[in-house]
């Protein structure tokens, strides 16, 4: 039979598969299984050759039983309702995992950014706005920056937004420009994140992350910060890094000028020369001999069919779910670490926090504040998923990372719906 990769069928087949382990009760289960809400919304733009093209969008508010619905907007074109209602329920967990005060919440519209202007995407941009802005705001549910969105686009958003409700409301949106009150560190917290779970990790399987190999999948925001962080703060030997066209692998590591000018002038790393580069594909990237493979680009990427290549002894999930449940069952069998998207990729949420915190009360900390919280923060919830695997293999149950990680997400939002009497 086909491996199921249907994002929200494997979103609730995780969610079952952690319901079982930890017993959790039949009403919030079922509660659990489905989002909120979920709003489909289609945006008339004018086009460059004077057209009006509609554009497909999704928004779906998970839970918000412990806060506000919280979750970035993707921009991509094979966007669909399912993919954004596996992200959603995604950042449910994420936000309870962390033990920030939102809900779970993902948006999305069906578009190709690479063939849009400025003038197209701006337009793009505030027209979702006007197609959902009743049910957004900063105490119900705040976007954010994902795939192809970045602080201009969140930019235009909240401009729109607050021409609809004729004030300022700096909280409605998060991953702004730093002139519009973004947070100094939110550009690069997800990967940074990343990198204070790596580091906690390595220790913990002797990985010495001085010169340690590490293979990034994907250049977008995350994966291009993890290449630098963990080459600045570690030392570490980054071989391999792709992009949507294809890899690149230097045993010598790779140099990030270089890279840059590979991917500007010819639109792909891929593009990248030195002595030992060689090109391959984005499959062969994952299956190479390294300490720490980073997942950094979309859901999908490690399988049924190739989990047994898999070859590095640690793998940190930066892009959300890239590893599917076969998958995580042969992982588990061979003994890699391979640490939950919703754990390693948290920063940029616990990064979005303390922006809204920062936009509420109008008083703005600098970066050290920022990184040393957010060290504090994501390191908890590392500690938090290894101690609850600890206990459950003390009562003789040998359970993945991802499932612990799930068990006390999952139980806080129980918590937090049984309280409010929702069951
Ligand atoms: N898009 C990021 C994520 O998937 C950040 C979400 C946010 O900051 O709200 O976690």
């Amino acid at each position: 039979m086909a491996e199921e990769l249907n994002p929200f069928k494997i979103a609730q087949e995780q969610l079952d598969q952690a319901a079982e382990i930890m017993n959790l009760d039949k009403q919030a289960h079922i509660i659990l299984r489905e989002p909120e809400r979920t709003l489909t919304v289609n945006i008339p733009v004018k086009m460059k050759d004077g057209l009006a093209h509609t554009f497909t969008g999704f928004r779906v508010q998970y839970n918000d039983a412990r806060g506000p619905t919280k979750g970035g907007i993707r921009f991509h074109p094979q966007e669909s309702l399912d993919t954004v209602k596996a992200l959603a329920a995604w950042m449910t967990w994420k936000t309870a995992l962390a033990d920030i005060p939102y809900g779970g919440a993902k948006g999305g519209i069906i578009c190709d950014t690479k063939s849009m202007d400025e003038r197209e995407l701006e337009a793009l941009s505030r027209g979702y706005i006007r197609a959902i802005g009743k049910y957004i705001g900063p105490e119900i549910d705040i976007p954010a920056p994902d795939v192809y969105t970045t602080p201009q686009i969140m930019a235009w958003m909240m401009d729109e937004y607050v021409n609809i409700i004729r004030h300022n409301s700096f909280g409605v949106i998060t991953g702004k420009p730093l002139e519009i009150w973004g947070a100094k560190g939110r550009n690069d917290s997800t990967a940074l994140g990343g990198m204070f779970v790596m580091r906690e990790a390595a220790k913990m399987l002797n990985i010495n992350l001085k010169n340690a190999k590490i293979a990034v999948q994907g250049f977008g925001n995350a994966g291009m910060y993890a290449y630098t962080f963990s080459k600045e703060l570690f030392g570490s030997n980054v071989v391999a890094i792709s992009d949507s066209k294809g890899a690149v692998y230097d045993p010598d590591g790779l140099d990030l000028a270089k890279l840059q000018k590979a991917k500007d002038e010819s639109g792909t790393v891929q593009a990248y020369e030195s002595k030992n580069a060689q090109k391959m594909s984005n499959e062969e990237l994952l299956e190479l001999d390294v300490d720490v493979l980073i997942p950094a680009a979309i859901e999908n990427q490690i399988r049924g069919d190739n989990a047994d290549k898999i070859k590095a002894k640690l793998i940190l999930e930066l892009a959300n779910g890239p590893v599917t449940p076969n998958a995580d069952a042969i992982l588990h069998e061979k003994g890699i670490m391979d640490l939950p998207d919703f754990l390693v990729n948290s920063g940029g949420v616990i990064g979005s926090y303390f922006e809204w915190v920062q936009n509420i009360n109008g008083y703005y900390w600098e970066l050290d504040e920022f990184r040393t919280k957010l060290d504090k923060i994501i390191t908890k919830s590392f500690v938090d998923t290894m101690n609850l695997r600890n206990e459950y293999k003390q009562n003789g149950k040998d359970i993945a990372p991802r499932m612990a990680a799930y068990i006390i997400a999952i139980d806080r939002v129980a918590k937090a719906m049984k309280a409010r009497g929702w069951y």
